[in-house]
């Protein structure tokens, strides 16, 4: 099979939710996709975005990570192989803790001709919905986007000291985990009144925000959130409560 005849891969990024937040880029490459491979995290109203095209659930879970990795890849290698324009459309942005790397690379190997095009990352969706800057003057100057989420070969600990050192850090896939979480950065030096933000289901109606310490962290593990959520850390939060924005926020109708 010679390069020519293959098709184009576009890895999407689909943004955090709420349909409306993929970009126009990403939204026309849907309408003129022949297949598309979407992630557990993309909404299914995304989807009316190609009625036309063969949509394939590629969701993984946690436990079967690797494997599932490995299945994906090889997909959207047979997909190039039949189809002038696949999509892969990924939850937030591609580029962000989406296993991007390796499908560019599998892709790469077999010749495959590959774009990607960003989306809004969990990050900024849940700072909007917070209604709190990741940055501010005096009090943060830079933004960490770390996770907790250890992978074969990773010392557990690598995370902690940049999360402990950061003026603002995001914790993407920390959430479940927040027993584990609280208990290490504690042991990393990290103050106990240290203010924390948690958004879940940043960018839907179902976006929900609370405001805490990482003393109280711990107990998150037992609440049971059903959609995603995000852990973001720093002073910025302190003050949080004081300006958060308001239940019936004026955007929220906007179609
Ligand atoms: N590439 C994605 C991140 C994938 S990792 C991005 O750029 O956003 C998945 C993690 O992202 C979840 O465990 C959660 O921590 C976070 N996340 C994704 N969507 C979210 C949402 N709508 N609200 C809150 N957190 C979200």
């Amino acid at each position: 099979m010679t390069a020519s005849s293959l098709g184009k891969v576009y890895l999407v990024g689909a943004g955090p939710g709420a349909a409306d937040l993929i970009t126009v880029r990403g939204m026309r490459l849907l309408a003129q996709a022949d297949i598309v491979f979407y992630d557990a995290l993309v909404q299914p109203e995304m989807l009316t975005y190609c009625p036309q095209a063969e949509q394939i659930a590629v969701g993984k879970r946690c436990d079967q990570a690797s494997t599932q990795q490995r299945f994906i890849n090889k997909m959207l290698v047979d997909a190039a192989r039949k189809h002038a324009c696949v999509v892969r459309l990924k939850g937030g942005d591609p580029m962000l803790f989406g296993r991007a790397q390796e499908e560019l690379a599998e892709l790469t190997a077999a010749g495959v001709v590959c774009e990607v095009v960003p989306g809004v990352t969990a990050a900024l969706a849940a700072s909007a919905d917070a209604g709190v800057s990741l940055t501010s003057r005096g009090l943060a100057r830079n933004v960490l986007f770390a996770t907790a989420r250890v992978g074969q070969g990773e010392s557990p600990a690598d995370w902690v000291a940049p999360v402990v050192a950061a003026d603002t850090a995001v914790l993407y896939m920390g959430v479940k985990q927040a027993a584990e979480v609280a208990a290490a950065l504690l042991a990393g030096g990290m103050r106990a009144d240290r203010p924390l933000m948690i958004v879940e289901n940043a960018s839907l109606p179902t976006s929900r925000q609370w405001q805490l310490t990482l003393a109280e962290l711990a107990d998150v593990a037992g609440w049971n959130l059903s959609g995603p959520a995000i852990l973001m850390i720093g002073e910025v939060y302190r003050a949080a409560a004081a300006i958060r924005v308001s239940e019936d926020k004026c955007w929220s109708n906007v179609a």
